[in-house]
């Protein structure tokens, strides 16, 4: 069993051969992806994917990129979505920082409107974090999640990962660990506890080696399951286990 917590297959990327892409990730034994909303039209686009796949899932929320763009009329969107029985997360939601998209100030409005909306609805909620440790931090104490969450693609230090695992928060790994840079998050990747930890591909972005530099795919999430069982001195087989039990707890399936 082994998931992929964190896709964008409705990305314009897989326009022409999504179809033999979730085929080619069902060969290489992927078992359920999570497909994330990260824009009004994302959102409705991953909840009509997750209805004609049984094994996909949806999510719904706007990424702080979008943030400028929210108005009333998004969050009736996405609460109207979210009754969708295959809709199992708000996100993926947070601050950027690094590319600054919206002003922060908006950001952390739209932020901190989600984190509500998400304990209304009961989900748990995916956090995209860049260059915004501090700031996230001091909000997500202020609005703790009461369904939990995940922060995807985690690249910060072990110091902050021991204080969002403190929070209750699951840490997402994803292609960079593969990478000959990944010092950091190796260590976090080490260290984190056997319940703690799902993996993801975030495709199509952050392709792991050795497929760096071409598109990914959901089934390169293989890649990133041997990279933990490797420095975790574990079998694959234990990692993908491991990493598939946590997400069902996470997204309460
Ligand atoms: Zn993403």
């Amino acid at each position: 069993m082994i998931w992929d917590t964190h896709a964008h297959l409705d990305d314009s990327q897989f326009e022409t051969d999504r179809e033999i892409v979730i085929e080619r990730a069902r060969e290489a034994g992927i078992t359920t992806i999570v497909n994330i909303g990260h824009t009004e039209s994302s959102c409705s686009e991953a909840v009509k994917l997750a209805g004609r796949y049984p094994f996909i899932y949806a999510t719904v929320g706007i990424h702080p990129h979008d943030a400028k763009d929210c108005t009333e009329k998004t969050w009736e969107l996405l609460l109207k979505l979210s009754q969708n029985p295959k809709v199992v997360a708000w996100g993926e939601i947070g601050l950027d920082y690094y590319r600054d998209l919206s002003p922060r100030d908006v950001q952390r409005q739209v932020f901190i409107r989600q984190l509500e909306l998400a304990n209304e609805t009961g989900l748990p909620v995916i956090i995209h974090n860049r260059d915004a440790h501090g700031d996230i931090i001091e909000v997500i104490k202020k609005h703790l999640p009461s369904a939990g969450g995940v922060f995807h693609s985690y690249s910060g230090s072990w110091e902050m990962a021991e204080e969002l695992l403190r929070l209750g928060f699951y840490l997402s790994f994803s292609g960079p660990l593969t990478f000959k840079n990944a010092r950091h998050t190796l260590k976090v990747a080490v260290n984190v506890p056997e319940d703690r930890f799902v993996v993801e591909t975030d495709s199509p972005y952050l392709t792991p080696e050795p497929y760096r530099g071409k598109r990914n795919e959901p089934g390169y999430v293989r890649e990133v399951v041997a990279k933990i069982a490797e420095i975790k001195g574990l079998p694959f087989e234990r990692v993908a286990q491991l990493s598939s039990n946590n997400a069902k707890r996470l997204f309460g399936l």
